[in-house]
């Protein structure tokens, strides 16, 4: 095609990362891109295979609740399928504005902004940030929030995972002449794990930064409302603004920002991933509006999810594998290398439980794990089917300790 311009540089010249290429040789089976179907609460087919669910972000069981799947049909039939434009011109309707009332009042922030994506969320922070600013980055953060950082013109400073030592260092080498952002995921989505909020709430006041929580993992889940991390600790007033998604606790699509009145209308004139793009679909809105209700009269889906969760890690554990330490739906079930972990996720599969394998870029090389999580719909039969697997292929690949029992209960 390209002629006489062979023998030159072409951007077209890409590969996939060698481990993805090296993998795609060696696993029949791939975990990656498989479509699915829901198949009732905690059961799932992966190309005609049925399965239990236990890799999504579906934590409250929400996304197939038929009060949810409702009010988006509803809304498709009253408002059309998409808003075709940006909430600044046409795509604003009476959805978005009900939905930016109810999550402002839900999470005690004055004002919200809804968005597209979760991702698009943590990207409209880039409208913030300034030549001479710094940002003070968690080396786990997801990556939308990695990109913020990367698109804007700040300085860029990344604090070991949770680590605030370093953080402090970072803080008072940064100086007090430059205005200072702190980011954070509130319950990071590989790991499991929760972020020290105490513990930046202090280091914010003291270096005078500001303290931006992505609740995207924790909002719906965490405290005892379900307002996320903040209220989990007791500490709504420590996080300055708090982003988040609709694709998670909230069964939906979409995204939103809470926090100050001033912030929030400066984002809506000025981040430039909410100004050019289209707003969230009418059945995004509304479903995300049904779930909201949902979250905020039925704080037992919180109860037992948590149940779940705690009954894997404790037989997961039993079993002679390593989790998180902290007891969340996200269960991380650490392997290490990247191919025994693909091959992991294969059994898993036959054995009829489907599962996240997390290679590298979604977590450091070497790292690799399986993340299973809980949701409110499991069944206690689905959770010991989900420990059965894990049994079985523990002991045929090897990945629990010769000698760990075959019990986990
Ligand atoms: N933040 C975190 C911590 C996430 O895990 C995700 C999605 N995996 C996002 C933001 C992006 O959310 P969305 O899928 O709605 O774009």
């Amino acid at each position: 095609m390209r002629g006489a311009a062979e023998d030159m540089e072409d951007v077209f010249d890409k590969r996939i990362a060698p481990i993805l290429e090296k993998a795609m040789g060696e696993i029949s089976d791939w975990p990656y891109f498989r479509a699915l179907t829901p198949k009732g609460p905690g059961e799932v087919t992966v190309e005609g295979r049925p399965s239990v669910m236990a890799g999504c972000n579906d934590y409250l069981g929400l996304a197939c609740d038929p009060r949810v799947t409702e009010a988006a049909a509803e809304a498709v039939r009253r408002y059309g399928a998409s808003c075709s434009g940006s909430r600044s011109l046409n795509g604003t309707m009476v959805l978005h504005e009900e939905l930016e009332h109810r999550i402002a009042a839900f999470l005690e922030r004055p004002a919200a902004l809804v968005t597209t994506t979760g991702f698009q969320a943590n990207l409209m922070l880039t409208a913030l940030l300034e030549r001479g600013d710094t940002v003070f980055s968690d080396m786990s953060n997801h990556a939308s929030l990695v990109d913020a950082v990367r698109l804007s013109p700040a300085a860029r400073r990344r604090y070991r995972h949770r680590d605030l030592d370093h953080l402090e260092r970072l803080l008072s080498a940064a100086g007090p002449d430059t205005a200072k952002l702190i980011v954070t995921d509130g319950l990071f989505s590989m790991e499991g794990d929760v972020c020290p909020l105490p513990g930046l709430g202090t280091l914010a006041r003291r270096h005078g930064a500001r303290l931006v929580v992505d609740g995207a993992h924790d909002i719906g889940l965490l405290g005892e409302r379900g307002r996320g991390v903040a209220e989990h600790f007791g500490l709504m007033d420590a996080v300055d603004l708090q982003t988040g998604t609709l694709s998670k606790c909230f069964g939906s699509l979409g995204g939103f920002v809470a926090g100050p009145e001033h912030i929030v209308r400066f984002l809506r004139y000025t981040a430039r991933p909410f100004v050019f793009t289209a707003a969230m679909s009418p059945a995004s809105a509304a479903a995300a509006l049904a779930a909201l209700t949902v979250i905020e009269t039925e704080p037992d889906r919180r109860q037992r999810v948590f149940n779940h969760a705690e009954r894997l890690h404790n037989g997961l554990r039993a079993l002679g594998y390593t989790t998180s330490p902290s007891v969340t739906p996200v269960v991380p079930v650490h392997i290490g290398d990247e191919l025994l972990c693909l091959r992991a996720w294969q059994e898993l599969l036959d054995h009829g439980v489907y599962t996240n394998a997390v290679i590298p870029p979604g977590v450091p090389s070497h790292r690799s794990l399986i993340r299973v999580t809980a949701q409110a719909t499991h069944t206690e039969e689905q959770i010991t089917r989900i420990l059965d697997a894990f049994a079985a292929v523990g002991r045929l690949l090897r990945l629990v300790p010769r000698g760990a029992p075959d019990d986990y209960e």
